[in-house]
């Protein structure tokens, strides 16, 4: 297994738990992947995801293996889901309790009172329709003329973004973002995004916002935790740099230490920056060096974790602060590929919620600002002191005025870092963007098409990017390497890389 993000982490344990003899090579010194935690003199910071949401998929997964995923990781439910404050004026504190959200809208805008429940209701049934295909594989084109395919069809509006699809719900448009702008979960405009991403904000509202206590970060090392105790090995440090081939037949990897000969290979790494730096062009045709450079990427994200001098008691758990001008900044992150003087930006405040992630009366702050993934327009050695300052400022608008002189420590990473320290394609932190061109078929395939032997995990296969999407394309691809090796009439050992 190349790789011990969360995919490889969720495949390993289903893996090992079907009788597979399973190592796993991950380059950097600690397990999680951009799913990882980030520890600085006694504060601990998630470094990517920091919403859990719809915990169903990994509780299945833990179950098939005999685990109770809230008994190895308790999480809370969290309400208000988050805070959403409107540079052009507005606050929204979201909850689940849709009674309370009904106030709110009607303070916002009496016309939409009612819009809510007939979007979660036609959402459900979305969602209901969806879900076979998003647990199930595309090998072919054929797999979209499958029953299930079809049966969705009418809920796809292949031609509507989520932006419009939100606008048939409410009129003010503030409520339209505060529904929509889950597509940055996925690194796109709510308005380039397909509409089928409405079920987001519906998983949300539906099935919590939920925070494992530790972090989502966590999650990642509970797993390798159980991993190791079935028996799976990890092997820290270690960077596969290269393939063994026999025809287009993968039969090993080769790491800077060893040569690791295995049945079968599972690929956890990001997508376009293995395959560009590890499989030789030549060999590539669907998905080659000239091709990869040709799709659309997610955008990126400049981040700081701050930890500081005591604790914001009234900033709530999650804080997401939308531009005065939205689609302004939304065009700069995707269209101009510059940064903007006036982010939307998101703050995590954890301490309100769990204790163990800061010295006693300090508190870590994460902050997370959407920006163009690596691009000629932007040179993050000259503008990344620069746009601290911006981001700093632009944190004012929740309340935080004197955050620069209460910060004790500080990590920063860069769209520059993601690509070079966590080995992220033009540092798209959410990878190959989730427009229809690049989904289902037209994403690279659980079992790999390109080479033999070879199967994906994580974000940059089929479903897409998100943990629970993430875990669900673990279940994917264990199902189909386990069923090739039965076919094959193979001994049941095999995985590793
Ligand atoms: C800032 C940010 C915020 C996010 N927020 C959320 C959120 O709130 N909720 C949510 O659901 N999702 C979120 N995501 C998206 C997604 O859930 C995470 O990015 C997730 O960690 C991706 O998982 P993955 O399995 O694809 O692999 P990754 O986490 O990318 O892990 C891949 C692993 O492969 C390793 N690797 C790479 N190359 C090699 C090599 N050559 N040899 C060996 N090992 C290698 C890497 O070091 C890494 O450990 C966020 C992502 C980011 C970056």
């Amino acid at each position: 297994m190349v790789g011990a993000g969360p995919g490889g982490l969720a495949a390993a344990l289903q893996l090992a738990h079907a009788g597979c003899d399973v190592t796993i090579l991950e380059r950097r010194d600690r397990v999680g992947g951009r799913t990882s935690a980030i520890e600085l003199d006694g504060f601990r910071f998630d470094c990517g995801p920091t919403f859990f949401l719809y915990p169903r998929v990994l509780t299945e997964i833990f179950e098939s293996i005999g685990r109770d995923l809230m008994r190895e990781v308790p999480m809370v439910r969290l309400d208000p889901q988050y805070r959403l404050t409107f540079g052009a004026g507005g606050v929204l504190d979201c909850t689940p309790d849709l009674d309370r959200m009904d106030q709110q809208i009607a303070e916002f805008s009496p016309a939409d009172v009612g819009a809510l429940r007939r979007y979660m209701d036609d959402n459900r049934t979305k969602l209901e329709r969806f879900r076979p295909i998003l647990e199930s594989p595309f090998c072919s084109p054929t797999d979209l003329m499958r029953p299930a395919m079809l049966s969705a069809v009418p809920y796809l509006h292949p031609m509507r973004s989520l932006g419009s699809e939100l606008q048939r719900y409410f009129s003010d448009p503030r409520l339209v973002i505060a529904f929509a702008f889950q597509s940055k979960y996925l690194g796109m405009s709510p308005f380039q995004c397909p509409s089928l991403f409405s079920i987001l904000s519906f998983l949300e509202y539906e099935h919590g916002v939920w925070h494992p206590m530790g972090g989502c970060s966590r999650v990642s090392e509970r797993m390798a935790e159980i991993a190791e105790e079935m028996g799976v090995t990890i092997r820290l440090g270690e960077s596969v740099r290269e393939i063994k081939l026999s025809g287009r037949r993968v039969t090993a990897l080769r790491t800077d230490e060893q040569t690791y000969e295995a049945d079968a290979f599972v690929v956890n790494a990001d997508f376009a920056d293995w395959m560009s730096k590890t499989v030789p062009n030549r060999l590539r045709r669907r998905w080659s060096d000239e091709k990869l450079a040709s799709k659309k990427y997610s955008c990126s994200t400049f981040m700081l974790y701050l930890g500081i001098e005591g604790r914001y008691e009234d900033l709530p758990h999650h804080n997401i602060h939308i531009s005065s001008d939205y689609e302004n900044n939304l065009r700069e992150i995707e269209v101009e590929h510059v940064l903007s003087e006036d982010p939307s930006f998101y703050v995590q405040n954890p301490a309100v919620t769990d204790d163990s992630l800061a010295p006693e009366g300090c508190s870590g702050l994460y902050v997370l600002v959407p920006v163009t993934h690596q691009h000629a327009n932007v040179d993050w050695s000259v503008e990344s002191d620069r746009f601290r300052e911006v981001t700093l400022d632009a944190m004012a608008a929740i309340g935080l005025h004197d955050l620069r002189d209460r910060i004790r420590v500080e990590h920063r990473i860069t769209p520059a870092d993601w690509q070079t320290d966590y080995a992220v394609y033009r540092g798209a932190t959410f990878n190959l963007a989730h427009n229809l061109g690049q989904m289902l078929h037209n994403r690279p395939r659980n079992r790999f098409e390109e080479l033999e032997g070879v199967y994906l995990v994580g974000g940059g296969t089929h479903p897409g990017s998100g943990l629970p999407v993430i875990y669900e394309s673990s279940r994917i691809t264990s199902r189909l390497l386990l069923q090739d090796m039965q076919s094959g009439h193979r001994r049941a050992k095999y995985a590793a890389c």
